[in-house]
């Protein structure tokens, strides 16, 4: 008689669709380096940013909370000194993981974007929040026909993330009714919604990004698939508190206080185009736009809430086959990951081995790998006359 013999105890590949899978899609051999290989970054601007950005929305959500568990009212607008707090408070605790601004500059950007998502969003944000930093897991067919040199047992893989904002909404909720988000929201959505449902937000430490580009699928749709996949993974989570999930919505932060350049780029995406938010284009208002920035005023002066709220707030409806679309999306790039890690495996090589799919310029600017990178060297080389003019 044959005994058999118990199959080699494995584990399941695990990614994240922040760390691992965006990550990647921004740029391979970075993640290689940065992700896989935990290589701190020599100036992590971006990420500290983008973690001020959202500690600084936590920690407001956490007073507002505790406050409104305490039968108080404590919502935002709150005076600078408070606000000037929690930012401190926040920069404390990004310096003891070793993240700082790196510049005077950043750091004053940091903290007048803080004010603006305080005093202008939270007040509509915060009483729509059910559950803040919901975790969320769901595995996945690993698509072994896809990866080559294949080095696993494994035939399906954990799929995480991490959600900054759950929502439950009924339609008709007086408490609701003059919720600006809200009303944002239920305008990009179609009627026959369900009475009682959820929506998931994420917060972008980042301008909204072109609906159009010239190659590939570029950050408006990764982000896309990011908040559909979200939805997928909350859909198959064992919650008796929860209701149908019918949207995503991406909020772009740095459109709450653009910079000149955020402001010459939404003007020229405006002209091509490019933009599903557009700008009038006034003539007047870009001659006034320019004398301010000649006389070199530090920031574009705000335009008013309502436009900026519009350039923030992105919504994806959510249904089936969107969600399906989304995870197919990110089973492919689970398949290029792990194609990666095989022939690294295989070859011994890091470079040759790591896809270098950088999306744009800003990306290989502040990595760490340019130097010895050869896309960088050949692609990314700052060209003549190297300067970007403004409309
Ligand atoms: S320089 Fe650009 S292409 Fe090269 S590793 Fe860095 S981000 Fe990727």
């Amino acid at each position: 008689m044959e005994l058999q013999t118990r199959s080699k105890v494995y584990t399941l590949p695990s990614y994240s669709l922040t760390g691992d899978l965006l990550g990647f899609l921004r740029c391979g051999l970075q993640y290689r380096y940065g992700t896989v290989g935990q290589l701190p970054s020599s100036h992590p601007v971006q990420l500290w940013f983008g973690q001020f950005i959202h500690g600084v929305l936590e920690e407001g959500y956490r007073q507002f909370d505790a406050a409104r568990r305490g039968g108080k009212g404590d919502a935002p607008p709150w005076p600078e000194p408070r606000v000037a707090e929690i930012c401190d408070r926040v920069e404390k605790r990004l310096g003891a993981q070793g993240l700082f601004p790196w510049s005077h500059d950043l750091k004053d950007l940091g903290r007048m974007r803080a004010q603006v998502a305080l005093n202008d969003l939270a007040p509509d944000l915060f009483p729509l929040v059910h559950q803040a930093e919901v975790r969320l897991t769901g595995a996945r067919r690993l698509p072994v026909e896809k990866i080559q040199n294949n080095f696993r047992n494994a035939d399906r893989y954990e799929m995480v993330g991490v959600v900054d904002v759950l929502t439950h909404m009924e339609l008709g909720s007086p408490h609701l009714a003059n919720n600006r988000l809200v009303r944002l929201i239920l305008d990009a959505l179609p009627e026959n919604l369900p009475p009682k449902f959820e929506v998931i937000l994420d917060y972008k430490g980042m301008k909204r990004p072109p609906f159009k580009t010239s190659r590939g699928p570029h950050y408006w749709d990764i982000y896309g698939w990011q908040v559909q996949t979200y939805a997928h993974l909350r859909d198959v989570q064992d919650d008796e508190d929860r209701y149908p999930v019918v949207a995503g919505v991406l909020l772009y932060l740095n459109e709450l206080f653009p910079t000149w350049s955020d402001v010459g780029e939404l003007l020229r995406q405006s002209r091509t185009g490019r933009t599903d938010v557009p700008v009038t284009f006034d003539p007047e208002a870009v001659r006034v736009l320019r004398t301010k920035r000649a006389r070199s005023v530090a920031y574009p002066p705000l335009a008013p809430i309502d436009f900026r709220l519009k350039r923030a707030v992105r919504v994806v409806p959510v249904d089936k086959n969107s969600m399906k679309e989304a995870l197919e999306r990110f089973d492919d790039v689970v398949a290029r990951i792990e194609t990666c890690h095989g022939t690294e495996r295989k070859h011994g090589r890091v470079i040759a081995s790591w896809e270098r799919n950088a999306m744009d310029e800003g990306t290989c600017a502040a990595c760490d790998s340019r130097t010895w990178c050869p896309d960088f060297t050949t692609d990314m080389r700052p060209r003549v006359p190297g300067v970007k003019g403004w409309p």
